[in-house]
């Protein structure tokens, strides 16, 4: 059989939507929606169980024509920061580039388990994350997987993860281990953002795929195992125009690169201002756990421009001319069968969450498990509203060199505080960071009010991405994903202690009480202090465990009749999660006491040491 599809047919399509997300924004009886095709971003063939399906991404929205994804925002904001770039480069007396797109290539972190053991942990099933689990003997201390041998089958499953990419039109490149056991990375080679951001959605649906094939599952969770590093993904973003010049590009000399101590400038500014909105867009319920926790990268956003730029910084602030960049040099091996390096100006900063890297910013507070889009949407408005500012003076300045010189220094100084390059981890910079009057948000409730602040609403208005009432409808739809992601570790957590652990215990307790009669009738002298010992002891953490569930049990149903989505959230966060806490403890402690024959699930241990 041949499909003939018209044109008509493939722009628009009518999908029933009363069941996607709206946060308000429309009643479930008016299902209407519309898809339209992007046809900026290559549609595609995927092949899988049910045959061939044509792919085509489109946008998504209601009938009353609000947005309801996360494409049609995207593109908006790719609109806005392409004219406002442009107006910039205009400035410095480009007249022939036509168009700036954003680029990205998002380096992608996930985890590998086997999928037999998988299926045995329900906490994996139900919630993509371990929430029991004591700590193995060996956990990543000696820090020797991130350059140790890929494993065959790990191995193997990243061939066809390629392949399987390679046939969807994803340029999948790189791929190595992670800092974590069993923790992988798969980096593609930068794209246009909307296609960059369609691309990495498929990634994961891939990455996901292929492990069934292999007898293994990948665990995109932002931190699967408690204890152990997290996953995020790193959201690499540049300015290129379409004739190929990149604005983050420095050059050799950065001191006289006026143009792009500009962009730079601006994009400080854009940062410093708006880093609430920034922090709000990596928030996701997995990365609370990364965020905010003994985790890279830091809650706090600042930005590593690295040495060589910051001696320019400096030279600007300090006397008002730049007059030297520092430079590279070389680096000596000491021996002479090896090549003398090329040094880079700078060195890294791996603990910074949004780091320039040499002609792009990586922006690394991304959850794995996230849609790379909110990020891209904030940074390429905040990116837009500096332009504009910048533009909308020089424009009509009538000394433009003059002019230019004095708003660099000033957005330089006004806005210094945000940049930072040194130890993202350490407890120093939180208090400094503090002194400086930067937001340390913590969690995902916390952030979500950045939304709607005034300043961003009014931002996204006027560059027409989101109106007010989108941005109150994801305000609802992110006060309820996290009230529902919350409501399901806690009931997954109720199911496996009261089901699975306590009984394990309990049985574990008797086997013991069994020993301590039984030896005892059979051999009155003998010791029997160890059995009474560990009895006693298994019983008082089951106790705990007892008490601990009964309160989670009770505090998750009083949250769940909470109406209003907000309260609820903050319920959820402020009393469910310590009690979720709660109960881990001890049955964490439990499970490094009860006989490993009698454990109802695979370890730590079994999940990150043998795939
Ligand atoms: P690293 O993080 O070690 O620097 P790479 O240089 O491989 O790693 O880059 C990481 C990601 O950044 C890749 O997806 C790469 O394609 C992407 N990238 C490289 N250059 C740019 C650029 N100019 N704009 C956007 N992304 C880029
Ligand atoms: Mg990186």
């Amino acid at each position: 059989v041949i499909m003939e599809f018209s044109g008509k047919e493939l722009i628009k399509g009518e999908p029933d939507a009363s069941s996607f997300p709206s946060g308000g924004l429309r009643a479930t009886f008016e299902a209407r929606g519309y898809t339209a095709w992007d046809c900026t971003s290559p549609a595609f063939l995927r092949e899988d169980a049910i045959g061939v399906t044509l792919c085509i991404p489109t946008a998504f929205c209601s009938y009353t024509g609000e947005a309801l994804d996360k494409k049609t925002p995207l593109l908006k904001s790719m609109e806005a920061v392409d004219e406002q770039a442009l107006r910039i480069l205009r400035l410095f007396g480009n007249t022939t580039s036509k168009r700036v797109v954003p680029s990205v290539g998002a380096e992608q972190e996930y985890f590998l388990v086997d999928r037999e053991k998988y299926l045995q942990r329900k906490d994996l099933i139900y919630a993509g994350r371990t929430l029991f689990g004591a700590m193995p003997p060996k956990g990543q201390e000696l820090e020797d997987h991130y350059f140790g041998a890929i494993r065959e089958r790990v191995a193997a499953y990243m061939k066809e993860v390629n392949e399987e990419l390679w046939r969807l039109g994803v340029p999948a490149k790189t791929q190595h281990n992670e800092v974590a056991p069993a923790q992988h990375e798969l980096a593609p080679i930068y794209e246009q953002v909307n296609v960059a951001v369609d691309h990495n959605q498929m990634v994961m649906e891939t990455l996901k795929k292929v492990a069934g094939r292999h007898g293994l599952n990948c665990l995109l969770h932002e931190k699967p195992f408690a204890g152990v590093n997290g996953s995020g993904k790193h959201n690499n973003w540049s300015l290129t125009t379409e004739d190929g010049i990149n604005l983050l590009n420095p050059g050799e000399t950065p001191h006289e690169n006026i143009q792009f101590l500009l962009v730079l400038s601006c994009i400080l500014k854009a940062v410093d201002r708006h880093a609430d909105l920034l922090r709000e867009s990596a928030a996701d319920v997995g990365n609370d756990h990364r965020l905010g926790a003994n985790e890279a990268p830091p809650a706090i956003i600042s930005v590593f421009i690295g040495e060589q730029l910051e001696d320019v910084v400096d030279q600007l602030c300090s006397t008002g001319e730049a007059t030297h960049s520092k430079v590279g040099g070389t680096l000596k091996t000491g021996v002479k069968t090896l090549p003398d390096l090329f040094k880079d100006a700078t060195d890294r900063n791996r603990t910074s969450p949004f780091a320039f890297t040499g002609n792009k910013f990586e922006f690394r507070m991304v959850g794995s498990s996230d849609s790379i889009s909110s990020p891209n949407v904030v940074l390429n408005t905040i990116a837009a509203e500096a332009f504009k500012e910048a533009a909308d003076i020089l424009e009509k300045a009538e000394d433009f060199d003059t002019a230019v010189h004095d708003m660099i220094k000033e957005q330089l100084a006004a806005h210094r505080r945000i940049i930072f390059n040194g130890n993202g981890y350490a407890d120093a910079w939180v208090e400094e960071a503090e002194m400086r009057g930067l937001p340390n948000i913590k969690s995902m409730v916390e952030a979500i009010p950045a939304l709607t602040t005034e300043a961003s609403v009014r931002m996204f208005e006027a560059f027409n991405v989101f109106t007010k009432a989108e941005l109150e409808s994801r305000v609802e739809i992110e006060y309820e994903a996290y009230s529902k992601a919350i409501n399901i570790e806690a009931r997954t957590m109720i199911d496996m202690a009261g089901k699975q652990i306590i009984p394990a215990a309990v049985k574990y307790a008797t086997m013991l009480a069994d020993s301590l009669s039984k030896v005892q009738t059979a051999c009155p002298d003998a010791d029997v202090s160890v059995q009474a010992e560990l009895l006693t002891e298994t019983s008082a953490y089951l106790s705990d465990m007892k008490v601990a569930l009964a309160n989670l049990t009770d505090v998750t149903e009083k949250c769940g009749i909470i109406e209003n989505n907000k309260e609820q959230a903050n319920a959820y966060h402020d009393i469910v999660v310590p009690a979720m806490e709660a109960l881990r403890a001890p049955a964490d402690k439990l499970e490094m006491m009860v006989d490993k024959e009698l454990w109802p699930m695979p370890s730590y241990g079994d999940l990150i040491f043998e795939v």
